[in-house]
């Protein structure tokens, strides 16, 4: 095993984490698909409204690569396809039968999946849609299967508190974690199973860790993990898998089942139920958020690294997190002459840094964006060192060459750079654009 070190980073200390216990969610009526919310597909129809589709039933295909199909996580009668502008196609709402019936798929015992060649894995998991699961880096777009991996890296997602744990997701699926990794090893011959230092696993997950990162948030992101052990810029072309993904690539793959459940993370100081529940993939916000007041923002997809959905919206295929938190947006009066005892904030312009309790966070920005000072808090934070002032400035003017200089496409877009900004500059949003643009200039 080897342990690496990452120097830099940050832990918000935010109150409302989910606690390690898992429930479970009864049925819903329906479940969504939000092809918006995945990051760079061309995303084209093949069903349409009215139209019966069972579990494993494709809904639409990526323009891009028609062969990258994502099929449906329920069966019933597609009840609506939205769009959003330009016709992006926003969702898709499946109204559930009572009784739901499953697309067939064949299932590959542990025997045959050794003495599987690589292209044929390939293309069952494609067919069953689950080649999405596999990301590549550094774009983080989905896996391109035509060209092989330096190395896959499985992320186990210890640090973030508001992602689903893995003492919770993979909690009895021995079985199904040792028939993924022997999947990826058909796919490529260097894999690295990562985890957080420190963190409790059960012996069967520690026997197949080969590294720790130790350090602050985000240390055991794919990417900096990759940023500390390559040693050639080819190394760059990893594919990574979180491993709740993995074990339900695995579960497809060995059952012939189309996965129709995932653990989802549930916190924030707004949440009702600060836990893990076990629930249909793509239900709709308010089966999770029951209870709650208008009080509250939800976020998918993590804290610093997620995007704002409405109560009224479904959760997308991939999200594992839902986190509430305060608006924020309501006038802080004097808030000035207040010493921040209870306030969250990296500055040591508050009290609270006196303060160890978790503290809540909210989603105001607290202040307008102003001109970069120059600080050099957010390169003081980011743990693949880059200078996200410098590099975002050259993206400003148009320097992409410099940017990429200056280590643009080692940025795992964590956040913090922006979280950490004194003058309020959505740094990671920026260099995370320019990273998308250049990629899809370049293919
Ligand atoms: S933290 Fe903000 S103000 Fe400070 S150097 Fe970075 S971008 Fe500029
Ligand atoms: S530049 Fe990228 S990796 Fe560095 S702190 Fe900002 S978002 Fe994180």
């Amino acid at each position: 095993m080897i342990n690496i070190i990452v120097k830099k980073g940050y832990d918000l200390n935010i109150a409302g984490r989910p606690m390690l216990e898992m429930d479970k969610l009864e049925k819903p009526e329906k479940v969504a698909v939000l092809p918006e919310h995945i990051p760079f597909i061309i995303p084209r129809l093949k069903v349409e409204t009215g139209q019966h589709v069972k579990i494993g039933t494709p809904l639409f295909e990526d323009k891009r690569d028609t062969r990258l199909v994502f099929l449906s996580p329920g069966a019933g009668v597609i009840e609506r396809i939205t769009y959003g502008k330009r016709r992006v196609i926003r969702e898709i709402v499946i109204h559930l039968d009572k009784d739901e019936t499953s697309e067939s798929f064949e299932p590959i015992g542990s025997e045959k999946l050794e003495s599987m060649d690589g292209q044929d894995l390939t293309e069952r998991l494609v067919q069953g849609g689950m080649w999405p699961f596999l990301k590549g880096l550094p774009f983080r777009d989905i896996a391109d299967r035509q060209k092989p991996p330096s190395s896959i890296i499985v992320a186990l997602n210890s640090k973030d508190s508001f992602l689903p744990s893995p003492q919770v997701y993979l909690s009895g699926k021995e079985d199904l974690f040792m028939y993924g990794l022997s999947m990826l090893k058909r796919l490529s011959k260097t894999v690295h199973v990562m985890v957080a230092h420190g963190d409790v696993l059960p012996p069967w997950v520690e026997k197949n860790i080969t590294h720790t990162v130790k350090g602050p948030y985000p240390c055991d992101d794919p990417g900096v993990l990759l940023f500390h052990i390559k040693t050639s810029q080819a190394e760059n072309n990893a594919y990574y898998i979180n491993g709740q993904d993995l074990i339900l690539m695995a579960g497809f793959l060995r059952d012939g089942r189309f996965p129709t459940h995932r653990v989802i993370a549930l916190g924030g100081s707004k949440a009702r139920v600060k836990t893990h529940v076990l629930a249909r993939i793509g239900l709709p916000i308010k089966d999770l958020v029951k209870g709650g007041d208008d009080s509250f923002r939800v976020v998918a997809g993590g804290v610093l690294r997620g995007y704002r959905i409405s109560t009224d919206s479904y959760l997308g295929f991939f999200e594992s997190s839902l986190t509430l938190l305060a608006k924020g947006d309501e006038e802080d009066f004097f808030g000035f002459l207040r010493p921040g005892f209870k306030r969250p904030s990296y500055s040591r312009t508050f009290l609270s840094v006196l303060n160890p309790s978790a503290l809540p966070m909210d989603c105001g920005m607290h202040g307008e964006e102003r001109p970069c000072v120059n600080c050099g808090t957010c390169a003081s934070v980011c743990p693949v060192d880059i200078l996200p002032q410098f590099t975002f400035k050259c993206i400003q003017v148009g320097e992409v060459e410099e940017s990429l200089a200056h280590g643009l496409l080692d940025c795992v877009e964590c956040g913090l750079c922006t979280y950490v900004c004194p003058s309020k500059i959505d740094v990671t949003m920026k260099l995370k654009t320019a990273k998308a643009e250049y990629y899809k200039e370049r293919a």
